[in-house]
């Protein structure tokens, strides 16, 4: 049985949440865009005191309640609990609000999933539960180096066991890293570092490490400036020397002789399975917020648009908007399908990168097609569509650009290794 329909409660939480986000994130919107770095101190503290206990930016910890009513109720089979179904919706919402800033919020972010991808039981607890405390805290994830990008297999950051003090030592340059700044400053923030403990053993040999805020050793060397959301912190980081207990690996310290068993490298894929449904749905989130924009002129200008009218009598106007709507709701429902497998610990590697490539592609597209119609409107920043195509971009990037999107969809679906199609 297929059911697309969302319950009473997913309806509520999500209305509410869109409330809370047009009231809170949209008038700092401008603000924050143009003073590129701005501290959100005071927003966080006023969105703090109205979320006491769940993590802001966490989308997975975006999981609402509406759910868990139906499970409880007498007589019904047990659903498995929809977060991650629930945590897309959400952040749908928050990044209509404005994806600089919901970027920048605290939460467990990029590190949180990949500690929930990779972490042993006690790991996940032990690192997790600072998400539920009083302080908000940050997490970041730094894979990508000046030599290693789309090919995540070619970390060149060394991790070496000092066998005296049973501590690892990280060396190594690190770049692009999503708020890593207020993850290696503010709040009880971490920075999960992707390294090779042996670079013989090729994949195999690259596995995840926690490094604490304020670690000696490891520093912020930049921070980029960017087109697109501009309140969320990109920095650069060095690593040299950078001390951290032997627990600090996430999962196992073993590395697979059998070279073609890549367990720690499978953990990257693991932990994108995990976020790049997430990463769509900021692209939804941001090209819903533009095409709002598109309706609510078009409304003012008396414009409607002929729903049903045969194809031969619709204007291009009417045409551009119903093809942005038929193109977002195509990219949700791959991505609530994607959402919808992770919640029930299905595979979901093809489905993750189909709803990124898509929702990239239709954020891109649904945006500029907004600043199109609006004409010198669209482009003057007396509006805020502008912004949204320039924040659009980023998810057709980040966390596999859309042409790797569709190498992982190429090779799920025609059975081809990593090394057959690259
Ligand atoms: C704002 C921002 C935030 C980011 N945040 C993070 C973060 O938090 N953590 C982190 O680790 N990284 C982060 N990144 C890095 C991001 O994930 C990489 O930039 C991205 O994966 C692309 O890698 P690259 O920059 O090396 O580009 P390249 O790999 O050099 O790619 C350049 C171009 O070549 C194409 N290309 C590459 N390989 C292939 C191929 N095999 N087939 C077809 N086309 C190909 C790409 O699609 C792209 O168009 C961030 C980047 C940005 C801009």
């Amino acid at each position: 049985m297929i059911d697309f329909e969302l319950s009473a409660g997913t309806k509520m939480t999500k209305k509410l949440f869109h409330q809370f986000v047009d009231s809170s994130f949209r008038p700092l919107s401008r603000e924050f865009d143009e003073e590129e770095h701005k501290d959100p101190a005071d927003l966080i503290h006023s969105i703090h005191e109205l979320m006491k206990g769940g993590g802001m930016r966490g989308m997975g910890s975006m999981a609402g309640g509406g759910e868990e009513g139906a499970e409880k109720k007498e007589g019904k089979p047990k659903r498995p609990k929809e977060q991650n179904l629930m945590g897309v919706i959400l952040a749908e919402e928050l990044f209509w609000g404005d994806a600089g800033l919901a970027l920048a919020m605290p939460g467990p972010g990029l590190g949180g999933a990949a500690v929930q991808a990779t972490g042993t039981p006690e790991q996940k607890e032990r690192i997790m539960k600072r998400f539920t405390g009083d302080v908000p805290a940050y997490g970041a994830m730094a894979i990508t180096e000046p030599g290693c990008g789309s090919d995540t297999s070619a970390v060149s950051t060394t991790a070496t066991l000092d066998k005296k003090t049973n501590e690892w030592i990280l060396n190594g340059e690190k770049i692009f890293v999503t708020m890593g700044k207020r993850a290696t400053e503010t709040y009880d923030g971490f920075v999960v570092v992707w390294a090779t403990v042996d670079r013989k053993a090729g994949r195999a040999g690259i596995k995840p490490f926690i490094v604490e805020k304020g670690t000696p050793g490891m520093k912020v060397t930049k921070l980029e400036h960017k087109m697109g959301i501009r309140a969320s912190d990109t920095a650069s980081m060095v690593f040299e020397d950078c001390r951290i207990p032997y627990n600090n690996i996430l999962g196992t310290a073993e590395v697979a002789v059998d070279k073609e068993k890549t367990e720690g490298f499978k953990g990257v894929m693991k932990t994108f399975d995990a976020t790049r449904p997430f990463v769509a749905a900021m692209a939804i989130g941001v090209a819903r917020a533009a095409y709002d924009f598109v309706r609510e002129t078009l409304d003012k200008e008396g414009i409607q648009i002929r729903y049903g009218a045969p194809i031969n009598q619709l204007t291009v106007l009417e045409q551009d908007v119903l093809e942005m709507e038929v193109n977002m709701k195509a990219a949700r429902l791959l991505l609530w399908r994607a959402a919808w497998m992770l919640d029930r610990g299905e595979k979901n590697n093809l489905e993750a990168s189909m709803s990124k490539a898509k929702a990239g592609m239709v954020g891109t597209k649904v945006t500029q097609k907004a600043v199109e119609i609006l004409g010198p409107l669209g482009y003057s920043r007396k509006l805020l569509v502008e912004k949204f195509m320039r924040d659009a971009k980023i998810n057709d990037i980040f966390e596999g650009t859309g042409q790797i999107q569709l190498l992982v969809i190429a090779r799920n679906i025609l059975g081809y290794t990593r090394k057959e199609l690259k």
